[in-house]
């Protein structure tokens, strides 16, 4: 519903903190939204972690590809800088786009990065509430 053709050709860049990792993707954000699953709690340090999907994802950086981490083998896989260790991306092999960590854009106030629902959200700490659902299950 809020996809669009124009947005479609959309490009952005993003990075680790030390610089070594760059890349740019691709068109609308894909089911952009939090979670709070113990691995992302674990991996991010923080209660929730803010997802967005692309199709198309380039390395541009002077370190290339970030460093994967096999998660769930054969199933998932997350990425982080081998310098500084920020994280950047996420593949799972039941979902075509590449995860990317939203954080790890340069400019994170596009409208279509909102995330739409929390993952886990009953998984979180209690003195953080739940952001709003507006996307529950399936993508029109
Ligand atoms: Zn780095
Ligand atoms: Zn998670």
């Amino acid at each position: 519903m809020n996809a669009t053709p124009a947005e479609g050709t959309q490009e952005r860049a993003g990075g680790c903190l030390c610089g070594k990792i760059r890349f740019t993707v691709k068109g609308a954000a894909i089911c952009p939204h939090l979670c709070s699953c113990g691995h992302c709690q674990k991996l991010g340090g923080a209660p929730v972690m803010w997802w967005a999907g692309f199709c198309e994802v380039s390395w541009t950086g002077e370190a290339g590809e970030p460093t994967w981490y096999t998660t769930f083998e054969g199933e998932a896989r997350r990425a982080f800088c081998p310098h500084c260790g920020s994280r950047i991306a996420a593949i799972d092999s039941d979902i075509p786009d590449v995860g990317i960590n939203v954080t790890a854009l340069d400019d994170t106030s596009g409208e279509d990065l909102v995330p739409v629902n929390q993952s886990f959200p009953t998984n979180a700490v209690s003195w953080l509430p739940p952001i709003p659902d507006t996307r529950p299950s399936t993508v029109s």
